[in-house]
């Protein structure tokens, strides 16, 4: 009990602040576009049932139309054929929800290139001044593009020649996936993988790697500019949708100030 009071009290002291990296969610939050001959997922709809009016008096409620990868949302293992005989997302253990998380800042190589991929030697000197990635934690990559995500089109950047938007290196996220002890990578953008992620090999490395060792991915973070790069604990919170590949998320971070 007391050490609960004391996460209390240091929240009403604001000496533990709360930063929601959560983007809001309404019709006009980009998602994901595909190419022929792929689906798409629908965008985000509220459909009103009754507002103060004869279809109920004295209540407003509405029905969401969604997709499970909308918005800030969390990718679980089973969403990638590589992570199909994972968990899905009402399976996921609570342990990764609430945890640990760091930030990686490439925001400046991303505003040269968009295409920015991050290597493994950037996260190896990212390791040399702030220490090993956090057992059962999050990696967050920062990349400056939560600040395009109130506009669709400079949000997906997309031209003929497709998508172009910062992601990770194959290579590196095989080697975070498998080789570092992280329990799942956030980004700002669409998804965890770059614009142009489906011409790597494998094609959609992020998702094929991190999902396929049973982590997680995390989408369409914003504020990350707010967090220290180390220290942070973050909640993560999908709807247990049973059978679900994914779900939309309000995504915390406690911060100590
Ligand atoms: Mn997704």
């Amino acid at each position: 009990m007391a050490l609960l009071q004391d996460v209390l009290g240091a929240i009403r002291a604001n000496r533990i602040e709360i930063v929601d990296l959560t983007a809001p969610l309404s019709a006009s939050t980009p998602v994901l576009r595909l190419p022929e001959p792929f689906a798409n997922t629908i965008p985000f709809q509220l459909e009103e049932i009754s507002r103060y009016d004869e279809r109920g008096p004295f209540w407003y409620w509405n029905n969401i139309h969604t997709g499970e990868h909308t918005g800030t949302h969390l990718d679980a293992p089973r969403h990638w054929a590589s992570g199909q005989d994972g968990p899905d997302v009402a399976e996921l253990p609570l342990g990764m929800l609430v945890a640990p998380a760091v930030v990686l800042d490439a925001s400046d190589r991303v505003a040269e290139n968009p295409d920015f991929l991050l290597q493994i030697e950037d996260v190896r000197t990212w390791e040399k001044a702030n220490g090993a990635l956090p057992d059962g934690g999050w990696l967050l990559y920062r990349t400056g593009w939560d600040e395009r995500s109130g506009d669709a089109e400079r949000f997906l950047n997309a031209d003929d020649s497709g998508s172009h938007t910062p992601g990770v290196s194959a290579e590196c996220a095989r080697w975070l996936a498998e080789d570092t002890p992280i329990v799942g990578l956030g980004v700002e953008t669409v998804g965890t993988d770059a614009g142009g992620a489906g011409g790597l090999t494998p094609p959609f490395p992020c998702h094929h790697y991190f999902l396929g060792a049973g982590k997680c991915g995390l989408t369409q973070l914003q504020n990350l500019s707010r967090l220290p790069t180390t220290g942070v604990v973050l909640v993560v919170s999908p709807l247990p949708i049973v059978g679900g590949s994914g779900s939309p998320a309000r995504v915390l971070a406690l911060v100590e100030r």
